[in-house]
């Protein structure tokens, strides 16, 4: 049999990083199994759904590469789908009306504070109305649940209540739709969030109940529920305080391999290694090897692997990942809320080319290369004050340095080599350390006290260029000087 699985979010908010590694969960074990991977809108809860979250989730994805074969599919569009399924129970004696209201099921229960129904309508044959909604009659014994991950979960039915599947607005709900959905699209294996597994028993009772009212007599979807994410304080990650959009980390330079990486070592360890391509990911991926307890959401540890895929990209590769933050215009798509901090029409695209392996060596995150390069595009670089201070401070005299180094880069061949040969010599003139003569040139090139290698980024910037900047700041360091 084929495998078939799906991914089946609601569009009710950002896409966050669990539904996405339930997403990958789902697509891995597809690819492995040679299977089908399914995407399924869930949006019949039309209070809380918003289209644009729709649009989120398809982007995201597509964006993570985790293609669809089959769908996007809307829940909606089946709801006839549904209703017919609900008939289909209620004329075989599986539902049952009820009239009650919430208010009237609390005063019975009184101090009693077993949640759900009471199962005051289950034998007393109320007539449907426009006020009343259908009941799934949970039977007597026991639900059995073989969860690949957990093992055997054994739900007494006495503790599942009678609960609703269609409201007396003749809307079906969650579990009842869910249900005739993965039985229409012949689901195989149904892998999600560990939130599920008390929904499961009720989906389970009601695809039996299907199999035996309607037919086909489909065999139950293997399930796998997935661990909780976690974040450093071993709590669930908050939609409040933890960032867990994933387009937030795609809008903070993340890559998409070194994303889909993290995420599938979320809850699944592919023989304790951490750094996996996307291939071997496919080729090692098991349901069974994925442990229940709780995975941290390590976002120092997903830096540091990003780090290692950025360093691993080829130039060319580097320089279109980085554009989006670099050159927008010709980017295929851009961060939120981000613009470049030099004009449009100073982009050098060729100068960056010349920066951009160095670059490439020290940054963790795409997002951090503007700040490394905008005394590149910038006419004058915002001085950092503070910067400045610490390196015209102690025992370095600005002054002398950039005479120095003014005269040496009037004649030196720009060359990183030759410059950085030629710096060690008037540094040993100056009887300084080179740590300290690199500091004030580097501010009055950049601005700032760090960036990329000062040679090379004297070789870009160009002799004329860097001659204006050293005597600029030469003119300020002279009230500076001892
Ligand atoms: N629509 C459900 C959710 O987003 C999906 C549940 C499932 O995968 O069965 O939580």
């Amino acid at each position: 049999m084929t495998t078939r699985v799906r991914f089946a979010p609601s569009p009710t908010g950002l896409f966050h990083v669990g539904s996405a590694r339930s997403a990958l969960f789902n697509w891995l074990f597809a690819r492995q199994q040679g299977g089908v991977f399914l995407l399924r809108i869930e949006d019949t809860d039309a209070d809380r759904n918003r289209e644009e979250w729709v649009d989120v989730i398809i982007n995201s994805m597509q964006w993570l590469g985790m293609d669809i074969d089959e769908g996007p599919f809307r829940q909606s569009e089946n709801a006839e789908h549904h209703k017919a399924a609900v008939e289909a129970l209620y004329a075989a004696g599986v539902l049952y009306s009820c009239a009650c209201t919430g208010d009237e099921v609390q005063a019975r229960k009184g101090d009693n504070k077993t949640p759900g129904y009471d199962g005051h309508c289950r034998d007393l044959n109320v007539a449907r109305s426009a006020t009343t909604a259908l009941r799934f009659k949970v039977p007597e014994g026991m639900t059995t649940v073989h969860d690949v991950i957990r093992g055997t979960i054994e739900f007494q039915n006495a503790v599942i209540d009678d609960f609703v599947v269609a409201k007396s607005s003749g809307a079906v709900l969650y579990n009842m739709a869910n249900v005739v959905d993965d039985r229409a699209d012949r689901i195989t294996h149904v892998i999600r969030g560990e939130d599920h597994i008390s929904n499961t028993p009720k989906q389970q009772l009601i695809w039996e109940a299907l199999s035996k009212a309607t037919g086909p007599d489909l065999p139950l979807p293997v399930y796998a529920h997935l661990p909780l994410l976690v974040d450093a304080s071993r709590k669930k990650l908050s939609k409040r305080k933890d960032p867990v959009s994933v387009e937030l980390f795609r809008d903070q330079g993340f890559l998409a391999d070194a994303f889909v990486n993290f995420l599938s070592l979320l809850g699944w360890s592919p023989k304790g290694e951490e750094k996996v391509s996307r291939a071997e990911l496919i080729s090692q991926f098991t349901l069974a090897e994925v442990n229940q307890s709780p995975a941290f959401f390590d976002v120092a540890k997903l830096t540091n692997l990003n780090g290692a895929y950025v360093r691993e990209l080829s130039l060319d590769d580097f320089i279109v990942a980085t554009l989006p933050w670099i050159d927008p215009k010709n980017a295929s798509w851009s961060p939120a809320d981000f613009e470049t901090p030099w004009p449009d029409d100073r982009f050098d695209a060729e100068r960056y080319r010349a920066i951009a392996p160095v670059v490439q060596e020290r940054v963790a995150l795409l997002s951090e290369v503007p700040a490394m390069v905008d005394f590149l595009f910038l006419e004058n670089p915002p001085l950092d004050e503070a910067a400045w201070a610490k390196a015209v401070t102690g025992d370095a005299d600005a002054g002398a340095i950039l005479d120095a180094a003014i005269a040496c880069y009037g004649e030196a061949t720009f060359d990183a080599e030759v410059l950085h040969e030629k710096t060690l010599s008037f540094t040993e003139q100056l009887g300084m350390k080179l740590r300290k003569v690199q500091a004030p040139i580097r501010v009055a090139l950049t601005g700032k006290s760090v960036g990329p290698p000062l040679f090379e980024s004297l070789v870009v910037v160009g002799r004329e260029e860097v001659l204006r900047r050293l005597q600029a700041a030469r003119e300020v360091a002279g009230s500076t000087a001892p």
